[in-house]
């Protein structure tokens, strides 16, 4: 029978409820059982994969297709194991099947509430991900925090299964905060003595706390969250703030998260967790013999997490170059009019990301240029790939008027054009090219050398294209198109000769990369650019 973890937040949002979910899934793995995260976001949209990146940082994309939470990421980058459709839900999702049954009849005669229809199919979507996989645990956390009203509903379906499974089936992790008055010099209890009565107030009583902190909880304040929270004071975990979010499992383990929650559900375990791979990575991503800076060029640089995996990706693929890899982030609209000389002579590579609409683009298509001509190591995701055959076909092939359609809709040179099959979609709301898709590589080629194989897959999100009329002036003016969907012949990778490392890809590598398997390409980017750097300085 499966078991449920929930995890809530209370105090105040970003204390990282996706971080400690996913350590105590590696360390719950690490003992053997077969773990999956899911992840409810109480917001109205049915996905955020019509948020602007500034709302809620990146859009991430499983194999299956669905654009969901970035911390779906992090759960995959901990598991190595993929993440679905079904481990994202949002109050929108469940307005949206339940309201549709309504309109079907399936309620007929019946008023259609929040308690009990609302609360059932939040019920039915947590179980859903057990139904269809076989999985030992499930984790559910619950986003936003206890006190919002958005959340009673879940909180009241979390009471509901608590009841209905048993106490010893189906526990919370309450994680909250415990400040730090420094005038007083005091760590203070009463905000998560507030944040658990609000939970008892649902009828729920937390069965660990997890206690963010930035100093050690002395076993005083840990036997008056005790008392005044109803916990077992070995249920009071310590989370100090840790350098990296890789250190959070480690962490975990040191303070018993797993033994207390298998207790709680009444699992037996031997198998310690030995998290052997898990500190070698640790050990490589800390004590790096080599250094490389990589200019990160988008457009949505003020907020980090709109570029999430791709500096995930970094560590992972620089801890196995034994190399630190300085991501510099760089405004692309700065490099519109400015000296591109003063942002992009310093670096070792480029990396041009992702992105949507004509803001920025002219910097991207500008500094691409520049590393192209300098021999700077360049790789372009998606939007970045894109870019980079505009400036090819402007600068190189003399196509002036070479754009994509996107930002210019009726340019003569539609280099870059919407997929056929995007032309009549109206609906904004997950109708791009989404989800996982088979590439075949040409033999020889970098991406062929990096992946070690002719047929990869990997996950998109993209409604425009490399417009394959333009295939053989591009192959004669010397790119190469080196990765290509077998069944709809799309252009997949891009690719140039006589430089030191210069690849596009139409996918997005940065989701699949996790700290036991480092993306290939992103792997060999790093390589090239750390090889690069040594041959200059020699
Ligand atoms: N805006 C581009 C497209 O829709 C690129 C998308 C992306 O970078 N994810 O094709």
């Amino acid at each position: 029978m499966t078991k449920y973890i929930f995890v809530t937040g209370g105090v105040t949002s970003s204390l990282g409820k996706g971080i400690i979910a996913a350590s105590l899934a590696k360390l719950l793995q690490e003992r053997s059982y077969k773990v999956t995260i899911q992840k409810l976001d109480p917001y109205i949209n049915v996905d955020p994969g019509t948020l602007n990146p500034y709302e809620h940082g990146e859009c991430y994309v499983t194999d299956d297709g669905a654009e969901t939470d970035l911390d779906l990421g992090h759960y995959e980058r901990f598991l190595n194991s993929p993440t679905s459709q079904n481990n994202n839900v949002t109050t929108g999702r469940i307005y949206d099947t339940v309201i549709k049954k309504e309109r079907e009849g399936a309620y007929l005669g019946k008023t259609v509430q929040v308690v009990p229809h609302i609360t059932d199919e939040i019920k039915r979507r947590v179980k859903l991900l057990a139904e269809n996989g076989d999985w030992d645990i499930v984790i559910t956390e619950i986003g936003g925090t206890v006190g919002d009203i958005e959340s009673l509903p879940y909180l009241e379906a979390l009471r509901q299964l608590k009841r209905e499974m048993g106490n010893t089936n189906c526990i919370n992790i309450h994680l909250t905060l415990i400040p730090y008055l420094s005038a007083a010099k005091e760590l203070k209890t009463k905000p998560t003595q507030h944040s658990v009565k609000e939970l008892l107030q649902a009828g729920i009583q937390p069965d660990i706390l997890v206690c963010r902190t930035e100093h050690k909880l002395s076993d005083e304040i840990k036997s008056k969250l005790s008392l005044f929270c109803n916990v077992d004071q070995k249920s009071v975990i310590e989370a100090k703030d840790a350098d990296t979010i890789y250190d959070v499992p480690i962490l975990m383990l040191k303070e018993k998260l797993d033994i207390r929650v298998l207790k709680a559900l009444k699992l037996k375990s031997s198998k310690k967790p030995e998290l052997t791979a898990w500190k070698e990575f640790l050990g490589r991503h800390k004590n790096p013999t080599y250094e490389i800076k990589i200019g990160l060029i988008g457009k949505y640089n003020e907020l980090p997490d709109a570029y999430k995996s791709i500096y995930e990706a970094f560590v992972h693929s620089g801890a196995s170059n034994e190399c630190r890899v300085i991501v510099q982030p760089i405004h692309s609209e700065r490099l519109e009019t400015d000296e591109l000389e003063k942002y992009l002579s310093s670096l070792d590579g480029v990396l041009v990301a992702p992105g949507f609409g004509e803001r920025g683009i002219k910097g991207k298509i500008r500094a691409i240029k520049y590393v192209r001509e300098n021999k700077i190591p360049f790789f372009g995701i998606c939007l970045g790939m894109q870019c980079a055959v505009v400036e090819y076909a402007r600068n190189v092939m003399k196509l002036k008027k070479a754009a994509s359609t996107e930002v210019k809709p009726n340019t003569p040179e539609p280099v870059i054009s919407m997929m056929e099959d995007q032309k009549n979609i109206k609906n904004m709301g997950g109708t791009m090219r989404l989800g996982s898709q088979k590439c075949k590589l040409e033999k020889g080629s970098l991406a062929y050398r990096a992946y070690g194989r002719s047929e990869i897959n990997e996950r998109h999100r993209h409604r425009y294209e490399f417009n394959s009329e333009y295939k053989t002036a591009f192959e004669s003016a010397g790119m190469r198109f080196t990765g290509i969907n077998p069944k709809s012949e799309l252009v997949e990778i891009i690719e140039l000769n006589d430089h030191p490392f210069f690849l596009g890809v139409q996918f997005h590598p940065e989701l699949k990369s996790t700290v036991e398997k480092p993306h290939p390409l992103l792997l060999a980017f790093v390589k090239a650019t750390l090889k690069t750097k040594l041959n200059e300085k020699a």
